[in-house]
């Protein structure tokens, strides 16, 4: 039978505990939110919903089509702008997702013959471009610049760090000044995914780079979501204009791909100016990280200092993870949850996120919550 061998992999994953399933999200849900990444909380704030609705009443429900034929319109080019100038970059080009953005990046940047250094705490999109790369990756361990030093130095030819800012999982931030000055003995380039630094990191959130004196550099590139801290979908590279001239050329995730939605691209704008404006709204995202794994530390709980908004909670057990984020829903709070396989060092965790326009009261309350359902 066609697909026959889906039915094995099915049983083996239920038989695992493995299932995973979609849960649609209410409108008006009740739920007291430390799942989202919408760490500045503006996803549903009235100015990006605004724009969102009047770029997709200006220029339509879609881009109609790809970048380079009718999909790039003027707030594409504005919101391009506007990001390298706040990030403190030469270029950017924006993309459909931030997955699409990774890929491209590490495909266009790592040709035949170059070598990819990737730690082994990166996400799965640095991840899948590195498998499609023509490139050859070798995978280092995580967060250590010296073993990136010994990859970089067993090859001649062209080559590149690829690393989170920010990881997914722990919200441990990578060691960008010593990455980079490794990189700068080899002549090697350096990317790094900031989908967790943008808004939360760096001076009024302008990026783990910024924050490391990396904005600009000839050799950096940085590729971001816009479907975090900006509220909205999308994602975009960011560097010197002629690694940006070379993406619009070659990377098949930009030339093959529509363009952004309007709509998309509005919102983003609008939460990017709106960032601007509100430059606090970064550094109380951090506060409410560090408040929340004070406070569950402080309640005995084993928590990864945050370095941005990400803040995991280890739990014991795969099963006890699941019905420890179950049980708190129950009680009104939606967390995240990782376990393996998703995470590759087997330790399940809860996975919070902090949030700018989390009161208080409601950190307390979500603390309480975990508190009390803790398995
Ligand atoms: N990089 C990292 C580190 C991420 O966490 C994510 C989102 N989960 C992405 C890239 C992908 O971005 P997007 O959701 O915009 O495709």
């Amino acid at each position: 039978m066609a697909f026959g061998w889906i039915d094995e992999q099915a049983r083996a994953r239920r038989r695992a505990g493995l299932v995973r399933t979609l849960r649609p999200r209410a409108a008006d849900s009740p739920l007291l939110d430390l799942a989202s990444n919408d760490y500045l909380g503006l996803a549903r704030h009235p100015e990006t919903t605004g724009a969102a609705a009047e770029a997709a009443r200006v220029w339509g429900g879609g881009s109609t089509g790809s970048r380079l034929v009718t999909g790039t319109t003027e707030l594409h080019g504005d919101l391009e702008r506007e990001l390298a100038e706040f990030c403190g970059f030469e270029s950017a080009l924006v993309f459909s997702s931030g997955y699409a953005a990774n890929l491209a990046a590490v495909t266009a940047l790592a040709p035949h013959g170059s070598l990819i250094v990737s730690d082994a705490g990166n996400h799965a999109s640095l991840i899948d471009g590195c498998r499609l790369a023509r490139g050859t990756t070798q995978v280092v361990a995580h967060s250590d610049p010296q073993a990136t030093r010994k990859a970089l130095d067993t090859h001649r030819g062209p080559a590149v760090a690829v690393s989170d800012t920010v990881f997914s999982v722990d919200g441990d931030a990578a060691p960008l000044p010593e990455l980079a000055s490794v990189c700068r003995e080899f002549d090697a380039g350096l990317i790094v995914d900031d989908a967790h630094g943008l808004g939360v990191l760096g001076a009024g959130g302008r990026g783990a780079a910024h924050a490391a004196g990396l904005a600009g550099a000839p050799d950096v590139v940085v590729t971001v979501t816009l479907s975090k801290s900006l509220g909205s979908q999308g994602g975009a590279v960011l560097g010197p204009a002629r690694v940006i001239d070379h993406l619009v050329n070659a990377a098949r995730t930009f030339i093959f791909d529509t363009g952004l939605a309007p709509a998309a691209a509005g919102a983003a704008l609008a939460a990017l100016r709106l960032l601007g404006r509100e430059p606090e709204r970064a550094q109380r995202a951090r506060a409410v990280a560090a408040t929340l794994y004070a406070r569950l530390t402080a309640e005995g709980h084993e928590a990864v200092r945050p370095d941005a908004a990400v803040v995991s909670v280890r739990a014991p057990s795969r099963e006890l993870a699941l019905r420890w984020a179950a049980d708190c829903r129950s009680a009104g709070l939606a967390v995240g949850c990782f376990r393996p396989p998703s995470v590759p060092d087997g330790i399940s965790r809860l996975r919070l996120t902090a949030r700018a326009d989390l009161t208080d009261e409601q950190v307390e309350r979500a603390v309480r919550v975990i508190g009390e359902t803790r398995p």
